[in-house]
């Protein structure tokens, strides 16, 4: 058992950290208030492999794998308490990865790099309006094939990009809808396709929601109406949509969880660096234990989290270059651990630093706002909510008769 980063993994955290600080962390308070990704950014994070960060070499990717992808979101969150630079950067780590595994040749060789230049935003539409938790009973959303293509109807709501992606670049998106919905089980008749999300894209009508945090990176949705989507843009099985969907939760979670953990060691650092010089009742307030005890209990669970996420990255790794006796029901179950502790902790690291911090923690020259509202979204439910990473534990644990819906085969 080796707890040493390598020498490889340690230069690159560094060239990400000195990246982030530099052209990051100066602009988040604007990117909240513009809700803007600051002019350039995309372009200077494509130049150095952060766009697409697992997409293969092959298809003009860094060729990345998790250990290094979540590193870079650590970093990245540390310069971004907001996380929305991280989300963006997340998104396209974990779904261009299952449309590289899955995807036709044809349709990698066009998309994939200019997703690696930032020229298209690579997003996830599952989610609907009647649910995102229970994808097969709430998809109302269908595909069908029609001689020389595919007609998509419905609605995909809260998803991530569709300002982006309908204004400064193009979206293509990893989407699930029903191609079979006579299948059984039901979850068979699920297919994932790529959807283009664009300003004129015929038959789409794009929304946006209003949020109230990581604000550089937008929510949306879009009506889709006989949206024309070509046949090889069919990912893979047409039965296993559901399939390459918890696949690519599963890559998106390990990644939340290394986000959440970069945003709450800097929200720690901050708080340290506070309690190291802010003075009351004539002593330094780390001297306090009401004040160094809350503490030591944070970073102990904090350092807690962050070996589970490192253990659910590695298993990544392991299990899907096929080296491992470990299957995708044991990455299901780590980096359902990752997505369940890590945001959860984060708010509260940055709940209990702004406390530190009194009344300047209410002001916006204090950062900590950022963060509270950022991580905030992941213990609601972005890429699943905590309910569902608590049934998948279970369900690891228990024994697949312990749970209500009927498990893929
Ligand atoms: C900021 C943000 C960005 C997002 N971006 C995207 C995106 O890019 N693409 C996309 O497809 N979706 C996106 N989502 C949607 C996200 O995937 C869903 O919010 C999530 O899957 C939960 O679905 P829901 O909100 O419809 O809640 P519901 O499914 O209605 O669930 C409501 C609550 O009930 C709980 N619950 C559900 N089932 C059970 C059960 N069996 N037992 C106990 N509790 C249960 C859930 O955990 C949740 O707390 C985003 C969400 C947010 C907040």
């Amino acid at each position: 058992m080796d707890f040493e980063f390598s020498q490889e993994e340690e230069m690159f955290r560094q060239t990400v950290r000195d990246f982030a600080q530099k052209e990051i962390r100066p602009y988040t308070r604007e990117m909240d208030e513009t809700g803007k990704l600051p002019k350039g950014l995309v372009k200077k994070m494509a130049d150095l492999g952060l766009l697409g960060i697992t997409i293969p070499e092959k298809y003009g990717g860094p060729g990345g794998n998790f250990m290094l992808a979540c590193i870079a979101a650590e970093e990245l969150a540390r310069a971004d308490l907001s996380i929305a630079i991280p989300v963006f950067y997340l998104v396209e780590a974990s779904w261009a990865w299952v449309f590289a595994r899955h995807g036709t040749e044809e349709a990698k060789q066009e998309i994939l790099p200019k997703v690696a230049k930032g020229e298209y935003f690579f997003g996830i539409a599952t989610t609907e309006p009647g649910g995102g938790s229970d994808i097969v009973g709430a998809t109302k959303t269908t595909i069908t094939e029609e001689s020389d293509k595919y007609v998509v109807n419905g609605e995909k709501v809260y998803i991530s990009g569709v300002r982006e992606s309908t204004t400064e670049m193009k979206g293509r998106y990893f989407t699930t809808a029903y191609l079979d919905k006579k299948a059984s089980p039901k979850h068979r008749g699920i297919a994932a396709f790529i959807l283009p999300v664009e300003k004129d894209t015929p038959g789409l009508t794009p929304t946006l929601f209003e949020d109230w945090g990581r604000m550089g990176i937008s929510t949306g949705g879009f009506a889709m109406d006989n949206v024309e989507v070509p046949k090889h843009w069919l990912i893979g099985d047409p039965k296993k949509g559901f399939v390459y969907s918890m696949e690519g939760f599963s890559a998106a979670r390990v990644i939340i969880g290394a986000t959440c953990i970069g945003c709450a060691l800097e929200g720690l650092e901050i708080g340290m660096n506070y309690i190291r010089q802010r003075k009351a009742f004539g002593k330094e307030l780390g001297k306090y234990e009401g004040i160094s005890f809350p503490l030591a209990e944070w970073y102990s669970k904090l350092m807690g989290d962050r070996l589970v996420m490192y253990k659910a990255a590695w298993l990544m790794d392991q299990v899907y270059a096929g080296k491992t006796k470990y299957s995708h029901f044991d990455v299901a179950l780590w980096t359902a651990m990752a997505k369940l502790r890590a945001p959860i902790d984060a708010f509260g690291i940055l709940n209990e630093v702004a406390d530190w911090h009194g009344a300047f923690a209410y002001t916006k020259d204090s950062e900590l706002d950022l963060g509270i509202r950022g991580v905030r979204s992941y213990s609601i439910g972005a890429e699943g909510g905590m309910n569902i990473m608590r049934l998948i534990i279970g369900r690891e644990l228990l024994g697949k008769e312990f749970v209500p819906y009927d498990r893929p085969k």
